[in-house]
């Protein structure tokens, strides 16, 4: 078997002509990782879609329930930045279950990656920022509820901090939250993780793996997780439309060497999400983010 990927259909749904948000990219990221022999078809997983009772171990039911009926007024749809479908709850929740399936994954094989996810500005009781459902928190929340860990590590390396993550524990001593992102982006009024680390706008390859590498090991050590889960947003690309940090492709394979190599070598499991990354040009994008499967997969391949 390769490297365990998680990946529906359903992950991706129309937006109107136009929209900046990437959507085709999901399934195209899925698309080059078969095309290409990352992975091969045996080892792709099919989620379910997110009952309400999971999305509810993180989000109030008045929120979850008039999102999943369309029934959210005007200003708090639009702080999420997508107009309301059908198509985009199953979506929505349908990632939401493909994150949980990568995190029982990552238990049960060291690691797996999922083809979606890291929508993590979102809060309790209002989205933000393309983001609806906590996918992160949801995951963290029910396998610590569940018992089948008792410490988990969020490092969140997407280039805009994960608010709503560091909101939701920062009282839940299971779950240490970890962002490195860049201080002068998107959320302007950021959250307390349990680690912040902002970066300067416009920093390059070798000033931000040193940084990586003066907190992440000692990090990775001191808690002492259980589980790991990676936000590993390509956003922090010098060409990507909404970052503001200016690491190339090859940046991006180093840091995603050290997370997931630091984890697999000390004998911590990792889930992995796609996390943020912007652009028009959608098959490079898509290539970015399988940076990550590829690192995965190598790494799988010598377990
Ligand atoms: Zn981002």
């Amino acid at each position: 078997m390769s490297l365990p990927i998680v990946y529906h259909p359903d992950y991706v749904t129309p937006l109107p002509e136009g929209h900046r948000f990437p959507m085709p990219k999901f399934k195209t990221v899925y698309d080059i990782l078969l095309a290409d022999g990352v992975v091969d078809s045996s080892s792709v997983f099919q989620p379910e879609i997110a009952a309400m009772a999971l999305l509810q171990s993180v989000h109030s039911p008045e929120y979850s329930n008039a999102f999943c009926n369309g029934q959210l007024d005007r200003s708090a749809q639009r702080r999420i930045g997508f107009p309301w479908s059908e198509g985009l709850v199953k979506r929505t929740r349908t990632a939401v279950g493909g994150t949980l399936l990568t995190a029982r994954l990552a238990l049960k094989y060291g690691i797996a990656c999922n083809t979606a996810g890291g929508t993590h500005h979102a809060f309790p009781d209002f989205g933000s920022g393309f983001c609806i459902f906590n996918d992160l928190a949801v995951a963290a929340r029910i396998l610590v509820d569940e018992g089948i860990v008792g410490k988990i590590l969020i490092v969140d390396l997407d280039v805009h901090q994960g608010d709503g993550s560091a909101y939701i524990f920062r009282d839940d001593e299971r779950v240490f939250t970890f962002s490195m992102h860049c201080g002068e982006n998107f959320p302007f009024k950021k959250q307390e993780s349990d680690l912040d680390v902002a970066l300067p706008s416009g920093m390059t390859d070798a000033e931000y793996l040193t940084s990586l590498e003066a907190h992440f090991p000692d990090l990775l050590s001191s808690v002492n997780p259980d589980l790991v889960l990676y936000d590993a947003g390509v956003d922090p690309h010098k060409d990507d439309q909404l970052g503001k940090l200016a690491l190339s492709d090859e940046g991006l394979w180093q840091r995603d060497e050290i997370v997931l190599g630091r984890c697999i070598a000390n004998g911590f499991p990792i889930a992995t999400v796609i996390g943020g990354g912007y652009s028009k040009n959608i098959e490079e994008l898509a290539r970015r983010h399988t940076i990550t499967h590829r690192v995965g997969a190598e790494l799988y391949r010598r377990l």
